[in-house]
């Protein structure tokens, strides 16, 4: 039996990520992937980036790793650029080198991974509607594939030439070996679905699940921090409502 946990866009938020990894440890899984975003909007980069590359036996690139590592300054809106520069300064140079190597896309067996679509996957495009993840099934060579970017937990089901979108949030969902699969994992560390409790999902390659896990953790620890670091206090807000 092979259950494998599924983990993304953890966004600096050590209290979220630790209480998701103990809850992972509980449920018994074999391996953890990690889908991109460790870092941006929260105030423990460095810590983060640790805990992922120490338990995630494979990672792949988001938007906010990317813009770590990329030459030149960090521009754009301060809730975006500020928590960016904080990680520039926390990260050493060992945890920048594993950054600049992590892959965009991963194939492995039945499954692939990638932070944002397989459309242009550089451009980290999301998938929020039936056509983005028609795009993105013209390039999957797999039956499933994992993703995350838009913070919200969703699955887009492709039947021939028809795709279905669906919005589980929480709990099982059957996968039929008869069709293809998008499945977005939500977001550890700044859920975006209205429902603040952070989120992870784990497959069972037997039974051919995939459920998604919600964990409650101390937002206000998590806020806490976002002020001691000085960042704005959007990015700490936010966390509460799960948006
Ligand atoms: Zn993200």
């Amino acid at each position: 039996m092979s259950r494998i946990a599924f983990i993304s866009d953890i966004h600096a938020n050590i209290d979220a990520l630790e209480q998701v990894l103990t809850d992972i440890d509980a449920q018994g899984t074999n391996e953890i992937f990690c889908l991109g975003d460790i870092v941006g909007y929260g105030a423990a980069p460095a810590e983060c980036v640790e805990l992922v590359r120490t338990h995630c036996s494979v990672t792949v690139l988001g938007n906010h790793d990317h813009m770590v590592i990329e030459k030149g300054p960090i521009i754009g809106l301060e809730r975006v650029a500020a928590p960016l520069c904080l990680a520039r300064e926390q990260l050493s140079t060992e945890q920048i080198k594993w950054l600049k190597k992590l892959p965009i896309v991963v194939e492995r067996e039945a499954l692939t991974l990638v932070h944002s679509s397989l459309y242009e996957p550089k451009d980290f495009n999301y998938i929020t509607a039936k056509d983005d993840a028609k795009w993105h099934f013209e390039h999957q060579r797999t039956p499933f594939s994992f993703i995350g970017h838009t913070h919200s937990p969703l699955i887009a089901i492709q039947d021939e030439s028809v795709v279905t979108l669906e919005t589980p949030g929480v709990g099982s969902f059957k996968l039929d070996p008869s069709l293809r699969y998008i499945i977005n994992v939500g977001s550890v560390g700044q859920p975006r679905d209205n429902y603040p409790r952070a989120c992870y999902g784990i497959l069972d390659t037997e039974r051919l699940t995939f459920a998604w896990k919600r964990v409650p953790y101390d937002i206000k620890r998590a806020q806490q921090r976002i002020r001691d670091a000085g960042l704005p206090w959007a990015n700490a807000s936010r966390l509460d409502i799960g948006y």
